[in-house]
């Protein structure tokens, strides 16, 4: 395996294991680069289902299980927290709620950290440890910075974090601080944290934002676990939030390495949303247009999403380009509406992960979604993510008050 630039037309070659995170030709963003594989599909179909009978911590991450498709390293330097493996619940109200008789939660939110941050961070981690790295940085909107916190704290290095002031979840800086993290607050948006970090980048910094290859690597086995979940046969769509869009860059390259590799025969429609306050990637897709027409102040109360100039917007449209995706957006109060029906199916989840519902109830509506496809909504966050959020939502019936009974010893309860 080896490092190369995103950009087909660039693709430069570099070295794996190094600190680069751009093209140090052209300044295009890393992608890992896949070896040659040595099993059949169907080898590696029953070896992977196989190791989730086995005890060695590798084979009971739900991450390091496929491992024949990530970066190779000696099995006790990998930081593992056991992260992936989670269920693939179905919608019954949602699915009512959104017109479709077969929807299905991938509920990234029932991972250590209570995010889909930790299937990246796992490897992220474990090759900042194997570079030999001290601190360990990113900017976040709050669940980036919970789960690097948490992996580095498992790897002994220190994490530092840059948060926009005022912009997260109180939750998740909770978390942070109790993974023992440096935390950093920034004036203005994530977009300008992000900026900030950059410039403090030196020697012993490893920086573990989504621009880091390794990170998307991790996220890949989101689309491996799906699909094995699924018996290896493809929904029709698979519908996921985008903020700086790793995750979409990521479900991309992981369908097309599925593909090529002859693991899976059809690859589903990969459908991403944004809020419409902080909607790039959807106006960039609508105009087709070759450059990013940046939000200069994206606005959504779902924050986790709340990006203006998202990093791996090239590799996203890549990504809707070869799956025959779209991108759409929707409003915060459809956002509000979906992620209380989530929660009436005793589900939950965080504000972003919501617009999943949201926007396939849309597409259900226009009729670019029929009734009886098979939907896969992506979710993201736990649903304590943002208490918050939930205890200010007009979907949700505020707690009511009662005098309390007058409480009675047992003698007078016997003297009656
Ligand atoms: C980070 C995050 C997103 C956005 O993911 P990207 O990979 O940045 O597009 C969506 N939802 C939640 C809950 C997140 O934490
Ligand atoms: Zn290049």
């Amino acid at each position: 395996m080896y490092l190369r630039c995103s950009d087909e037309r660039c693709a430069m070659k570099l070295e794996l294991h190094q600190r680069a995170l751009m093209c140090p030709r052209c300044g295009e963003l890393l992608e890992v680069a896949a070896g040659t594989l040595m099993f059949s599909p169907q080898v590696l179909k029953e070896l992977w289902w196989n190791r989730r009978c086995s005890r060695d911590p590798r084979d009971r991450s739900g991450v390091w299980r496929f491992r024949e498709f990530l970066p190779d390293y000696p099995p006790r330097d990998i930081v593992t927290l056991g992260e992936g493996n989670v269920p693939l619940v179905p919608g019954i109200k949602s699915g009512a709620w959104a017109g479709l008789s077969d929807i299905r939660f991938q509920h990234l939110g029932w991972n250590p950290t209570a995010c889909f941050k930790d299937l990246g961070m796992t490897v992220g981690i474990t090759e900042a440890r194997f570079q030999g790295a001290r601190t360990v940085a990113c900017a976040s909107t709050g669940n980036t910075a919970g789960s690097m916190a948490a992996y580095a704290a498992r790897a002994g290095i220190a994490a530092r974090v840059y948060l926009p002031a005022g912009a997260v979840s109180p939750n998740k800086v909770a978390q942070a601080l109790d993974y023992g993290a440096e935390i950093i607050e920034v004036k203005g948006s994530f977009d300008r944290a992000l900026e900030t970090l950059r410039h403090q980048a030196g020697p012993d910094l490893y920086f573990l934002n989504s621009i880091n290859p390794f990170r998307l690597e991790g996220q890949k086995t989101v689309m491996f676990e799906l699909l094995e979940e699924l018996g290896w046969r493809s929904p029709d769509y698979v519908v996921v939030p985008g903020g700086n869009l790793g995750n979409t860059a990521a479900f991309g390259k992981a369908l097309y390495e599925l593909k090529t590799a002859g693991l899976i025969a059809k690859v589903p429609r990969l459908v991403v949303v944004q809020a419409e306050g902080a909607n790039p990637l959807v106006r960039t897709w609508r105009a087709g247009s070759d450059e990013l027409l940046v939000v200069n102040e994206p606005r959504t109360a779902a924050t986790a999403i709340r990006i203006g100039a998202p990093v791996s917007w090239k590799k996203a449209l890549k990504a809707l380009r070869f799956t025959g995706g779209l991108a759409i957006d929707v409003t915060d109060d459809e956002i509000a509406e979906a992620k209380s029906v989530i929660g009436r199916d005793g589900i939950g989840c965080e504000p972003a992960s919501a617009t999943t519902l949201a926007a396939a109830r849309k597409l259900v509506r226009g009729g670019t979604i029929p009734r009886d496809a098979s939907v896969v909504a992506i979710l993201t966050g736990h649903v304590l993510k943002d208490t918050d959020y939930i205890t200010r939502s007009r979907y949700t019936a505020a707690p009511s008050e009662v005098e309390a009974a007058a409480v009675r010893s047992s003698a007078e309860v016997q003297a009656d």
